[in-house]
């Protein structure tokens, strides 16, 4: 009887593999149970919702986008999050000691807890005037990309539920992020402070069609030659200190960077002497290294000292290097076949996409790995140019990105 109950109960859980299940049931389809949440009349009736608004959506998007809101600076735009927030069928709406705004849409128990993040702060310096300019399909504005059009889909997405009255099963829990393009610092509190209580970390910044499920590991390091210096016509030392830089850099360009796995290297700026008519004393480059790979950064690590070594003995010259910023590959072993990323890759898939999914994340998802909590990182729209004042985004994709989301909502913290 037991094991009758258990095939039934089995065959009714389309998405979510439970523990009745066992060893005895079938792989779970995913695509199947994804598209029965689409089919259901109610997730139909939150898409005509959200069809019926698009002049709605776009204009509080272009009005959040408005409100600057750099790094450590996002009060004003979070108190406009608030207030909306507060007109919605959501629990505990409060802020956190990093600052970060988080609201609960509560379940009717028995699923996963769900967390979607979009972060508030922009790269854009304080008292930046920001004004948002369509034509020809495109919506034009510092910071309306990364990441106000994410904070954009999930205010519509959660507005879209209420309009269906559709109730899920587990809790959503939506987080408006803080400085997250200063370190991540707002998700890293966040991450700390729950972990253990979240099972999914959706963040949302970036991405359309795809989504990551690991972060790359990013290090910035300024390498300087340190010699005598001295005036133009001086005897001492024969040469300026920009001699081997340049020496290094044309050496470490010829480095093997691996194309799997993923590695990266830029040097992106370098200096000298402060004036035309002296040797440098001091001249200096930055690297800029990224892989997802732990060991490869090592092994690249180890062999530009080496040639920075080589180049200073050769001038007699010395080396210092200053460590600008280091963010760890973020990976959770298994990641890549989690629930999580098998449910949003049937989600994407049931939106007609055909989603890169790539280990190359740089965003808060990483803050939520590093934690050990399982997480991807996606977003609801084509945009270009992000951290430039050029930046903007396709809009007619935006709501069909919009739709993606909810159904990965309701596909994750499952509906009744
Ligand atoms: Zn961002």
């Amino acid at each position: 009887m037991l094991r009758k109950t258990a095939v039934i109960v089995c065959a009714l859980i389309l998405i979510h593999q439970t523990d009745v299940c066992g060893q005895t049931a079938k792989p779970v389809d995913y695509a199947a149970g994804v598209k029965a949440i689409q089919d259901q009349p109610q997730v139909k009736a939150a898409n005509d919702y959200l069809d019926r608004n698009h002049d709605a959506i776009l204009k509080e998007w272009s009005d959040i986008t408005e409100i600057n809101a750099p790094s450590g600076k996002e009060q004003e735009r979070a108190a406009y999050l608030e207030k909306l927030l507060r007109s919605y069928q959501l629990e505990n709406l409060h802020y956190d000691g990093a600052g970060n705004l988080i609201a609960v849409r509560k379940g009717t128990g028995g699923g996963p807890t769900v967390v979607f993040d979009a972060h508030i702060d922009t790269v854009f310096q304080p008292g930046l005037k920001i004004k948002t300019e369509i034509r020809d399909g495109r919506i034009y504005a510092p910071g309306i990309g990364d990441d106000t059009r994410n904070i954009e889909a999930l205010l519509a997405t959660i507005r879209a539920l209420d309009a269906a009255r559709i109730k899920t099963k587990g809790d959503l829990v939506f987080v408006f992020t803080t400085e997250e393009e200063t370190a991540l610092v707002g998700a890293k509190f966040f991450a700390k402070e729950n972990k253990g209580k979240v099972d999914y970390y959706v963040a949302l910044d970036g991405g359309y069609e795809g989504f990551t499920y690991a972060g790359i590991g990013i290090n910035w390091y300024r390498h300087h030659f340190i010699g005598p210096g001295g005036h133009t016509r001086s005897r001492t030392p024969p040469y300026s200190a920009t001699l081997p830089v340049a020496r290094a850099i044309e050496r470490i360009y010829q480095l093997k960077v691996p194309s799997s796995p993923t590695a990266n290297l830029n040097i992106g700026m370098l200096g000298g002497s402060e004036v035309v008519n002296a040797k440098a004393a001091d001249a200096w480059f930055t690297v800029d290294l990224r892989s997802t790979n732990q060991d490869v950064i090592t092994d690249l690590e180890k062999q530009i000292a080496a040639i920075l070594k080589e180049e200073a003995d050769r001038v007699n010259m010395t080396v210092k290097t200053e460590r600008v910023s280091t963010t760890p590959v973020s990976t959770i072993p298994g990641n890549r076949d989690s629930e999580l990323v098998k449910i949003a890759e049937a989600v994407h898939r049931a939106m007609g996409f055909n989603p890169p999914i790539t280990n190359t994340g740089s965003n808060n998802a990483s803050a939520a790995l590093q934690a050990g909590i399982t997480s991807i990182s996606t977003g609801a729209g084509p945009c270009d140019d992000a951290h430039a004042l050029t930046e903007n985004c396709e809009i007619e994709p935006f709501y069909k990105g919009i739709k993606k989301i909810l159904l990965l909502a309701l596909a994750l913290a499952r509906v009744e």
